[in-house]
């Protein structure tokens, strides 16, 4: 609920409205019962506790890189699913990785999370507590989010645009939009309508391919939208809201990343506001994909940065705890499966 909505149930409890400010700043404060709100009477906590419940990300697995630092949460949600978060440390401060849905139905052919299939959307709730939790357990305010983990944002629109609504929110955490990525395989109709609400998050593509002949091998929602259609929605984004895309692309030997690819890929991003992250593919699946050697990677940005793109090769945190979208469910799934 947002402030209003809890304003409304307070006066519908016979209380003050100044008192859905109070139990606000509690929720955002990462509590997991009313009982923790040591500021009401203990008469009005039960009856609270009698109709609604919080529902909390509990931490069932946590993972700690001895290389980094970053530390990888498996956590479980109140009917038991499990989803990702990966709290990282950068020089401005801590990042959170978060997950939008159980799973994913987008089958990526690369991706952990696409293998695993689909279970459910998380509600806003439940996206918001993965950052709650992270707090809770580092004990340190964590300045920006990353809706990169486990399942795709835009086909859980309206429960992320409501988590976007309540984390940002000034009574709640405060983060603001400038701080959040939210990353996206491309569904096309959603990026316009997250344009026209002129929101100042950043957008990621994952493009993973310079055209449909390649990209459709790796990324079934490219049947749906091409690239030409989704370059098309993200120049419309970058005009109407002024704001650089980043596009993600999972460098696999072979399959994506000759000189050609280099080339073919700076022409369809010429005179877009844009930047490229490359990103060296993570043999998660078990589809035999092979990263491109460093010295491929270096001629790749080299081209790309002759024709005037930005690219930069993303930095990989957290190798050693399986600190990639959807690995580490996966792993705990198969380790059930055996017992
Ligand atoms: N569904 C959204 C967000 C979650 S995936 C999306 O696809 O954008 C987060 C990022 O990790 C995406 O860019 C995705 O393409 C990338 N990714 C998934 N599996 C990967 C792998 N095995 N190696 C490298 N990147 C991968
Ligand atoms: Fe889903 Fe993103 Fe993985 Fe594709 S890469 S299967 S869209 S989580």
């Amino acid at each position: 609920m947002n402030l209003a909505e809890i304003r409304e149930v307070m006066v519908s409890m016979g209380q003050p409205s100044f008192r859905a400010a109070q139990v606000y700043r509690w929720l955002h404060r990462g509590v997991i019962s009313f009982e923790q709100m040591s500021d009401l009477s203990k008469d009005f906590r039960s009856q609270l506790a009698e109709r609604f419940y919080i529902p909390y990300a509990q931490i069932l697995r946590k993972q700690v890189s001895a290389l980094d630092g970053t530390v990888k949460y498996l956590f479980r949600l109140i009917d038991g699913e499990c989803v990702e978060s990966v709290l990282m440390k950068y020089h401005h401060g801590y990042s959170v990785c978060i997950s939008s849905q159980v799973g994913c139905k987008m089958g990526c052919t690369f991706c952990a999370t696409g293998k695993s299939g689909f279970s459910r959307n998380l509600r806003a709730s439940e996206i918001l507590s993965q950052v709650q939790a992270a707090q809770a357990d580092c004990g340190t305010r964590i300045s920006n989010i990353v809706l990169m983990g486990m399942g795709e944002p835009l086909d859980n629109y309206e429960n992320v645009l409501r988590f976007l609504e309540l984390v940002s929110s000034p009574e709640g955490m405060n983060i603001g939009m400038r701080h959040i990525s939210l990353s996206t395989c491309g569904i096309v109709d959603k990026i316009y309508d997250l344009a026209d609400r002129k929101l100042q998050l950043t957008l990621s593509i994952s493009l993973h391919a310079p055209n449909d002949r390649i990209r459709v091998r790796t990324m079934p929602i490219n049947r749906r939208w091409g690239v030409e259609k989704l370059l098309e929605a993200c120049r419309y984004y970058g005009k109407t809201t002024g704001r650089r895309i980043s596009f993600e692309y999972a460098m696999i030997s072979g399959v994506n990343d000759s000189d050609a690819c280099a080339e073919e890929l700076a022409q369809r991003l010429h005179g877009m506001l844009s930047h490229v992250n490359l990103i060296p593919v993570n043999n998660v699946t078990g589809n035999g994909y092979v990263k491109s050697s460093p010295e491929r990677i270096k001629r790749f940005v080299r081209i790309l940065e002759g024709k005037g793109i930005t690219a930069t090769v993303r930095r990989t945190l957290g190798s050693d705890i399986d600190a990639s979208c959807g690995q580490l469910r996966r792993r705990v799934q198969e380790e059930e499966v055996k017992v």
